[in-house]
């Protein structure tokens, strides 16, 4: 039987790519690295780019979007997009042709994989995550965003498996060198989520069957891989969750491929 497949190409503020795959059917979420990078990337992952159906893009800044371009003129692709980012979005010449605006956040059927956005908290002009389902089993990507609403748990909720934000931990973002208002920005309701949100967004979401979670979008200034991950592991461990037994935590990096997680 097919099995749902996730591969984080690239997870940070320099560029994000996500991977996914459900039998002949192929998609990307951003593409925010050159060609070049990701092509070597993907084939370190065994991965055809060619065979991508579709790019779908949650917003307008520039680490999910830089290498949009370049992408579908290469691979002919089409790439799903909120209609409100269009106008923010910095076109090149020639790939308007590509775009298919999403006007109401709309379901996207790609070859039976169904595509949902949900709109986030997040300081670009509009911001989405994505829930992918086959039909029998779902998982959600949503890696930029403030904080966590009850509408957007709910969208996450009962996914096999998530890509979700851990931005910062705290501390190191309080006592960092960023400038105070960059800072406030990056913790604000419209900024990046802290290890602490995430984990408590893991913990909810272990209660409802998610098994696998990615912890993405990690600031390289505020935060380590090992802090994310016990933010969540230790409020897991407290809830009477085990992880690696009841649920798996990874750590999407920024500059290596994760490998191809299946659901
Ligand atoms: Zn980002
Ligand atoms: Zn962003």
């Amino acid at each position: 039987m097919d099995k749902l497949e996730i591969c984080t190409l690239a997870s940070g503020s320099k560029g994000n790519c996500t991977y996914v795959r459900y039998g002949d059917t192929a998609i990307l979420i951003d593409q925010g690295l050159s060609l070049k990078e990701l092509r070597v990337r993907a084939n370190y992952r065994g991965i055809d780019l060619s065979q991508t159906d579709a790019l779908f893009v949650t917003h307008e800044h520039s680490d999910h979007v830089k290498g949009v371009g370049a992408f579908a003129r290469a691979y002919d692709t089409p790439v799903h997009i909120p209609a409100a980012c269009l106008g923010n979005f910095k076109t090149e010449d020639g790939i308007d042709r590509f775009f298919v605006p999403n006007e109401y956040d709309g379901e996207v059927t790609v070859k039976g994989l169904s595509v949902k956005p949900f709109r986030v908290p997040h300081d670009a002009h509009y911001t989405v995550g994505y829930r992918i389902s086959t039909g029998k089993e779902d998982i959600a990507i949503a890696t930029d965003l403030g904080f966590v609403s009850d509408g957007t748990l709910a969208k996450l909720s009962g996914c096999k498996a998530v890509v979700l934000e851990s931005n910062h931990d705290p501390l190191m973002l309080e006592g960092g060198r960023y400038p105070r208002l960059l800072k406030a920005r990056i913790a604000g309701n419209r900024g990046h989520l802290s290890n602490d949100a995430c984990a408590q967004t893991v913990a909810a979401l272990a209660c409802t069957g998610t098994q696998k979670i990615v912890l993405a979008h990690l600031s390289e200034e505020n935060n380590t891989p090992e802090l994310a991950f016990e933010a969540s592991r230790e409020l897991l461990a407290r809830r009477g969750v085990r992880e690696g037994d009841d649920v798996l935590l990874f750590v999407a990096d920024q500059f290596k491929p994760s490998g191809r997680i299946t659901i």
